[in-house]
This record gives C-alpha cells, structure tokens and sequence, in this order.
C-alpha cells in the first residue's frame, strides 16, 4: 500500500514544474508551478495563461520537471493562472516538428509558437465554439478527367509510396497547365481514404480564388483555407474545425505549414519555387523546406510541383533526395504558347524612357502591337506584363539631375501619376507628386523607367477602343478588389490586363491567347545571385498564361539581351538548358545548392554603430575560422561586411555580412555563436540577398 502511495506521488512530484514556451522573444522555456487545482490536467501542448513580467502571457507546455530539479535551485518560481482548454492545442509530434525549427533557425521555440498559433485562435467567443456549419462551402461535386498517361503514371508513383507508408518526397515537375493540380486533388483524396489529411501549401492563396474553388468542388466541408486575408473569426473557425479533425484538407498560404492536421498523409508544396514560401521577419523560414521536414517527421508523402524548380530542389532530386516525376505535356496535346523575341535594339525608341509626349509606340513595340491588335479582333483576351508598378520607378530633373528621394530610405520615390504621388516601396513614405525642381526650381521633371501605370496609359492610348485595366499591388490592394479584377477579366468584360507578376500566379484564363512582356530583363541584373532564377521563373509562368483551354496562345517578349542565356532559355521555355548553365554559375562561386548560406544584418540609427557592430561580427568570424588549428581548411567563409544594396532602410543603416559552407552542421554552430553574442537579423537560408 505504502509502496504504491509514493510512487503515485512521486510521478505527481514530476509534473510539479511545467516548462512553458512564452510567444515573446526569451530564450528558453520558463518553469511555472502548477497549482494544485489544475493537477494532472495540465499537460505537454496545454495552452496556459502564466503570469509575465509585470502581466500575463499566453504559453505553451512543452514538458514538466520535479520541484527538486537542481536547475531550479535558488529561483522563486510563479504558478500557471489558467488553463483556457482541457485539451492540448498541440502534439507530442507537434512538438517535435516545432524543435526541429527552433534548432534549425537557433531560435526560441517561443517564435516558433509565435509563427503556429495565430493570436485569434485564441480569442475564443464566451458561447459555443465554431461549429463546421459557420464556413459553410456551396459543394457542387465536380467530376474527375481520366489522367493522361504522364499524370497517371505519376500519380501510381504517389500512390504506391502512400500505400507503402514509408516517407517519401517528389518533385513534381511539369510545365503550366499540364495538370500537377489535378494530381494533388486526386492524392488528397487518397490521404482522406486512408483516414489521414492533407496539406495543401500555395503560394498567396488570396491571389488564387480559382485553385481554392477546385478544392472546394471536390472536398466541400472538408476544406479548410487558410491565409492572409481571412477575419479573425474565419481564421479562428478554420483552425479549431482542423485541430477536431472535422476538416482534414487544408490548403493555406506559408503559414498553413503550421496547420494543426493531427495525422497529414499527404503535404504538397504547389509552386514550391516561390520566394512568398519565405518569412521574412521575426522567424525567417521557408514553409517548402519546413514542409518537407513536416512530412518527414509524420511519415506522409511530400509532393513539390513546379514548372520551374528552384535549383536546389531539381539538384536534390537530380541527386535523389526527392523522386522526379515529370509531366511532359499538357492534357489534350494542348501545344504550349509559342515565344518570339523582340530585340529592343532594333526597335526605336521602345522601352526607353519615356516623357509625357512620348509616341504611342514608346513601350509597345510593332510586334507587341500587331499581337494585340490581331488579338482584339478575334475576340480574344492578352495580358501585359510589366514587373514593376507605379508609373516609373524615379522622377528627375532634367535641369540638374535632382531625384527626389525617400527621406527614411536610401532609394528613390517611385512616381504614381494617377494619385499624383510620389511614395517609397520600402517604408511607404510618400510625398505629392512634384512639377517643380526641388533642387534648382525648374519645371523639367521628368518620369524615368517603366511600370504599370505608364505601360496601361500606352495600352489606353494605342487601343482607344479596347477595355484595359490594371492589376499590380496598387489596383488590388484588398481581396476583394483583386478578386473583382479578376472577375471582370474572366468574364471578358476586360479585354487587355496589365500588371506585375500577379498576373503570373496560377491564373487559368481560357480566352487568353496573347501575353506581351514589355521588358524581360528588368530584373536580371539586381545583386542578387538569384537574379538570373527569379527571372527566369518569371517569364516560364507568364508565358504559361497564354493559351490554357483550346486555343494556341503567342508570347511577345521585348528584350535588350537576347542572348542572355536566362532571355535564350526561357523563350526556348528550355529548363533543363538554363538549370546546367546557372548551376555552373553557383559551382563557381559556391552558392546553394553547393552551399547553404545564411545572412546577418546589422541595423542601427547611426550608419557608425551598424558598421561597428558588423566589424565586431566579422572579427569574431575570422576569429572562429583561425581557431581551427593544425592548418584545417576553415568550415564556412563570410563574404563582408558591406553596407546592405539599399542601405538605409525606415531610418535604420544596414550592414551586412554573408556566411557560406558547405556543411549545414558548421553554419549552424556559427550561427549559435553569433545569436549568442547578440546579432538579432540572421537570415537562414535567404531568398534573397538584396
Ligand atoms: P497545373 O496545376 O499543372 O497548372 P492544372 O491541373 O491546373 O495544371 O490543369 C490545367 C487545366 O487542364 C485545368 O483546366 C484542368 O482542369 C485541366 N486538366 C487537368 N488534367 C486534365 C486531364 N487529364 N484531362 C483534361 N483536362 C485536364
Ligand atoms: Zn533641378
Ligand atoms: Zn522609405
């Protein structure tokens, strides 16, 4: 009797001290008694009210230890206050997943926790909590196509590693419109009849109404989307609906990698190229490679599609980490656009910049014309494209050269002519649009560079007559204007689209057969290593906008390096050339996939203090590279300190250095170091280095 007694206690004795992970920026966990009333019911993935500072803050459970811990020696320890949920919000698997990050990125499993359980989740109403009726989805079940030989040779593949129960990844690779989409929906469905979920990851859900309709169409009530521009309460709904297990398709932007799917079978990163997979402040992840390190960790199938792989990835399944499945054509042998390039160097004054009495044929070269022209006249619709908004990128002065810039920013005010404004694309600052000199007073200020608003009004100007209208982050700044602009597109009441790269996201137009790029390589020479990439993927997606249903489509590019091998891979729509050519490029100066790297930023009021601070940094490296004795080649190699491409940001100087190795382990142990010694900006695994 006796016996039993204090082992009872003394399994109760280790649950006295439960560690909980605050959302705030701590390091570790911190210990919290729990008090006698909520013994035994407070568990790992409780969520709790503690109190924190001089308030309360909500946590997490991660685990418990005994008062007599020697750890906790010395310390007055507080009590949990509440516990709002008898359930835990979270998994032992869960939790896993959620350390794997922590270490990964070296940050508190807090951020972590901060990134998974949105602040609404929490918010629950006094009544009832959401019951599934209050998402309600109009479900007209949709019937399946029979698969192409590609797709159904593909989808046996996905199919035998879900039967097979072993994790597995593929990557997914198939040109725009060749039915990748068609595949997910099929394997989610398979997931749910073995009784597990599906994960669903696209990139800016809000900007793909139509994906998210193809979802709804097959699963109905088991659809639950998650994104940016949900109210709290649908957010909220949807969160709990899946934590119950009453939804188990999930198809979410980034943060839906966090979704809490009890058992997913099935996690799909569509367009896994896309750099909106990567946070970009606070917690820097990339939800692709967390997605596949969720998969593995619950045994489910991981499926990354894309036309144009990130060359990471078409290297990872060249080297087989993942299982490269191709889709070679699109369904009913529909052809793919064909390209034809314009070379502006043979087309005066095209593309140049322009002033207000510009011709009309400033941006539209001949060919571009004639394509919209014949385009028009048979009842057809094009898009336009453009990667830059705004009417142009600066104004100047062509008496004195004066540009007005941002008075937070070390860059120049992108001119929006129909607001007549001048704003920053960085902190947001924005001034009226200026007709006189600020520097000398003359009244020569002229718009430089292109963007969409300029490239509308020549639309308008060539094609008196047609319908033209703009999408870029300006025309749809909310959901429901994107989605109203989508709308009268598609129903044709639009004729001619220009815009940025919300044009290229996953769109399926059927009448549209034309697509004029007004400038392909705008991007290409940005410092960045992953310049050549970006645009590449670009112009792959654009151009796969034209010609999706039964009609051929035709691609107008105007270019003034048409024999840049990115512009001469990308109109041959040839991956494979441009993958060997760019892979050569980051074996020669040791860029992923050859290396992983990792940016640290150093930010600071007065440009001195960022620069101390990163010489400090970069001292401590070259340090830690001469530690290692006996003449072994140093583990990682930094590139820096330099001041940032844009070097001042919202009044903040930037300074930055770029750490490189070939070893995860080794950049890891040097990020520790470098957290430990105070840096806060390190960027693990950047999209982009700007
Ligand atoms: P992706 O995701 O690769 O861009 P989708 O799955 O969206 O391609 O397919 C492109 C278009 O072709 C869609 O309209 C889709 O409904 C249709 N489609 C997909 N698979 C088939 C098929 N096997 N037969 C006929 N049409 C198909
Ligand atoms: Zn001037
Ligand atoms: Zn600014």
């Amino acid at each position: 009797m006796t016996t039993l007694n204090t082992s009872v206690s003394a399994r109760a004795k280790q649950f006295e001290i439960a560690q909980v992970a605050v959302p705030r920026p701590v390091p570790g966990p911190l210990s919290y008694r729990v008090p006698e009333a909520l013994a035994g019911k407070i568990k790992v993935g409780s969520f709790v009210r503690v109190p924190f500072r001089r308030s309360t803050s909500e946590g997490f459970v991660t685990g418990f230890v005994p008062a007599s811990d020697p750890s906790l020696a010395g310390f007055e320890l507080k009590e949990v206050s509440e516990l709002p949920f008898e359930s835990a919000v979270f998994s032992r698997k869960d939790l896993e997943f959620y350390s794997w990050v922590a270490g990964y990125y070296q940050l508190p499993l807090g951020e972590v926790f901060h990134c998974a359980f949105p602040k609404s989740v929490f918010r629950i109403p006094k009544k009832a909590r959401a019951s599934r009726a209050e998402n309600k989805i109009e479900f007209t079940p949709s019937k399946d196509f029979d698969f192409t030989p590609d797709q159904s040779a593909s989808f046996a593949r996905i199919q035998a590693a879900m039967a097979s129960g072993t994790p597995k990844s593929f990557l997914l690779f198939g040109v725009t419109g060749s039915g990748k989409t068609e595949i997910y929906i099929r394997a989610a469905r398979e997931a749910l009849a073995r009784g597990k979920g599906a994960l669903i990851l696209v990139p800016e859900i809000a900007l793909t109404p139509q994906l998210r309709r193809r979802f709804e169409e097959r699963f109905g009530d088991e659809v639950a989307v998650l994104h940016s521009g949900l109210t709290e309460k649908a957010r909220r709904d949807f969160w709990w609906s899946i934590r119950r297990g009453e939804r188990r398709v999930v198809v979410g932007a980034r943060s839906a990698v966090f979704a809490p799917l009890e058992n997913p079978g099935l996690v799909v990163v569509d367009e896994e190229h896309e750099p909106s997979y990567k946070q970009e402040d606070r917690l820097r992840y990339n939800a692709r490679d967390l997605a596949l390190v969720r998969a593995r960790l619950f045994g489910a199938v991981a499926v990354l599609g894309s036309a144009t792989p990130a060359l990471e990835t078409f290297y990872a399944a060249n080297s087989g980490k993942h299982e490269l499945l191709t889709l070679g054509s699109r369904p009913n042998a529909r052809p793919l656009p064909s390209i034809e390039v314009v070379d502006l160097a043979d087309e005066p004054a095209t593309a140049r910049n322009t002033d207000n009495d510009a011709p009309a044929s400033a941006l539209i070269g001949a060919k571009m014309r004639q394509g919209l022209e014949e385009t028009l006249a048979r009842g057809e619709q094009a898009m336009v494209f453009v990667n830059r908004k705004g009417y142009s990128n600066f104004v100047l002065c062509a008496d004195c050269g004066h540009v007005p810039e941002c008075l937070n920013c070390s860059v120049s005010l992108t001119y929006y002519r129909s607001a007549s404004k001048l704003r920053c694309h960085y902190c947001g600052f924005e001034i009226d649009a200026i007709q006189t000199c600020a520097g000398c007073a003359s009244h020569s200020v002229r718009p430089m560079g292109i963007g969409t608003e300029q490239v509308e009004r020549e639309l308008a100007r060539t094609f008196p007559k047609a319908r033209i209208a703009r999408l870029d982050a300006e025309a749809a700044s909310t959901t429901q204007k994107l989605e109203a602009a989508l709308a009268r597109f598609q129903s044709g009441e639009t004729q001619i689209l220009a815009g940025t790269q919300m044009l290229a996201k996953g769109h399926d137009f059927p009448n549209v057969t034309f697509i004029g790029v007004v400038l392909a390589d705008l991007n290409l020479h940005l410092p960045d290593f992953r310049a050549g990439e970006r645009t590449y993927q670009l112009l792959a997606q654009v151009a796969g906008r034209a010609g999706r249903a039964d009609k051929p489509g035709r691609v107008v590019l105007q270019t003034y390096m048409p024999m840049h091998y990115v512009i001469r891979s990308s109109t041959a729509q040839d991956f494979a050339a441009f993958y060997s050519e760019e892979l050569e490029h980051r074996r020669a100066f040791g860029y992923p996939p050859f290396s992983r790297i990792a940016q640290v930023e150093f930010r600071a009021l007065k440009e001195s203090a960022a620069r101390r601070e990163a010489e400090r940094a970069a001292a401590l490296l070259a340090h830690l590279q001469g530690a290692h004795p006996g003449g072994v080649a140093p583990a990682f190699t930094f590139l820096g300190p330099a001041p940032a491409a844009v070097a001042k940001v919202a009044n903040r100087f930037r300074w930055q250095i770029l750490l490189k190795s070939e070893k995860s382990s080794s950049l890891n142990a040097v990020i520790k170091t470098l957290r430990r010694e105070g840096a806060r900006f390190i960027d693990v695994d950047p999209v982009s280095t700007l």
